[in-house]
């Protein structure tokens, strides 16, 4: 193994793992609870709430997952003109600490606040350190798609066990601990970053900074650039379907699971709750057996493009609704008004299957074609669709109160079927506007840390 590698890749990818491993510990932690936290009542003599309606507090969680992945736009913008990506991290994780710890105190100047500064920190740091990930590689580097790979595992490492302790804390002893417990999850990310900043010398460094950098950075865009920007704009419309799509998991699945999944498996009934954590357990467990399908495809020549990942990943989404359908039809026939939970595994496992094909896969794509001036600002604008994918989610939840289950659920398989299999279709079209981008020419370079 070369020198500076764990695993065959850059160190510096496990200090950007652990970093973001307990940046999103910090993020789902908080938002584990923070619902819960709104509705339990103000009279409440253990751990009292604020007591807002079911409405209010779904309504400032739709808004706080959109803003939260929005203002990724600005902390693009930020890194690109002003701070480059590596102090855009530090600061966002600095912003974060302070946020948690703000809703932490008990008033109600002191969470808003906090819910503002997370929302800033997590534009500063979540895009920023993902397009640092792909500045470890090379242009032409074999290795950068399995690198986002096991960046994501990290992700979700922190998301199996937020819930788990920040959720336990927070839910059964205080809020309050529970949101500083988030805030120390942050704090450690932080130490990692700050301690490990030796394996990240020469990353995420402001690009426009040296003389050379700042006459390139001053060009129009090329023809090549400017048909790279196009087909990075037709995969984030893969993109808002998918995660609109996938985050029916927090809202209408979470009450669909409550409500119509009989949840008893061998006498023993599995909590609502569980469901939440499904999705990232899933991530950790089939993370790397997809990775290695993914590089034995490629190896055996067969089409192996971002794209055509993405449009894999869509339909497989598709069943993943298709087995939810499943699910709608077993309720509509029992008399119980309840369907079996192995609809509810099935399709999260597809859901995940889809979601490696697509999420992993579209940031590395996006660090492969970014031109270097926006490389941030095009990461953040990928977050920011995702928040809109979110919103969208939340608007196709409240639709399914009027409209049945049975009718979104269809809509949304679909609707996600045909755009895979349009993408598919074009897959060749799309590919030839990233100009050879996805070509494999270094099978094992990276940058070395100075
Ligand atoms: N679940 C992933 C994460 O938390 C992706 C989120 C997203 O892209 N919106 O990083």
């Amino acid at each position: 193994m070369a020198k500076g590698t764990i695993l065959g890749h850059p160190t510096g990818l496990f200090i950007l793992f652990f970093t973001e491993l307990w940046e999103r510990f910090s993020y789902y932690g908080m938002r584990a609870i923070l619902v819960l936290y709104l509705t339990a009542e103000t009279t409440d003599k253990i751990n009292p709430g604020l007591g807002w309606t079911s409405k209010e507090a779904l309504a400032l969680y739709g808004w706080y997952g959109m803003f939260v992945y929005f203002t990724g736009i600005f902390g693009g913008a930020i890194a690109d003109n002003w701070l480059g990506q590596k102090k855009s991290v530090l600061l966002g994780g600095i912003f974060i600490i302070l946020g948690q710890f703000s809703l932490a105190v008990e008033s109600m100047t002191a969470f808003y606040s906090g819910l503002f500064l997370l929302v800033i920190g997590v534009g500063l740091l979540k895009p920023n350190i993902s397009t640092m990930v792909g500045s470890l590689y090379k242009s032409g580097d074999a290795r950068r798609d399995s690198g986002f790979t096991i960046f994501y595992i990290g992700i979700n490492i922190g998301a199996v066990l937020a819930p788990l302790i920040v959720g336990y804390y927070g839910e059964m002893v205080d809020w309050h601990l529970g949101f500083s417990l988030a805030g120390f999850g942050m704090i450690l990310g932080q130490i990692v970053y700050v301690f490990g900043g030796k394996y990240l010398k020469g990353i995420g460094d402001l690009f426009k900074k040296s003389a050379e950098h700042a006459h390139l950075a001053s060009q129009p865009l090329s023809k090549i650039e400017k048909d790279r920007m196009l087909v990075m704009f037709i995969s984030f419309l893969i993109v808002m379907v998918f995660w609109a799509a996938y985050e029916q998991a927090g809202g209408l699945m979470n009450l669909y699971a409550r409500d119509k999944i009989d949840r008893v498996v061998l006498g023993y009934e599995i909590p609502t709750s569980f469901f939440q954590s499904l999705h990232a357990l899933y991530v950790v467990i089939l993370g790397a057996p997809m990775a290695y399908f993914w590089v034995k495809w490629r190896k055996s020549g067969r089409e192996s493009s971002s794209l055509f990942k993405m449009g894999i990943g869509s339909i497989i989404m598709s069943f993943g609704f298709v087995a939810l359908m499943g699910a709608a039809y077993d309720v509509s026939e029992s008399v119980l008004n309840q369907a079996p939970v192995y609809w509810l595994f099935l399709s999260y496992f597809l859901h995940v299957v889809a979601e490696l094909s697509i999420s992993p896969v579209a940031l590395s794509f996006i660090t492969k074609l970014a031109p270097m001036k926006y490389a941030s600002l095009m990461m953040g604008t990928y977050f920011a669709v995702t928040g809109l994918g979110n919103k969208l989610a939340g608007i196709l939840g409240e639709a399914a109160q009027d409209a049945g289950e049975m009718a979104i659920f269809t809509g949304i398989s679909v609707f996600s079927i045909l755009l895979g299999f349009l993408i598919l279709i074009f897959v060749k079209k799309l590919k030839a506007l990233t100009h050879g981008a996805e070509e494999v020419e270094h099978p094992a370079t990276f940058v070395e840390p100075e």
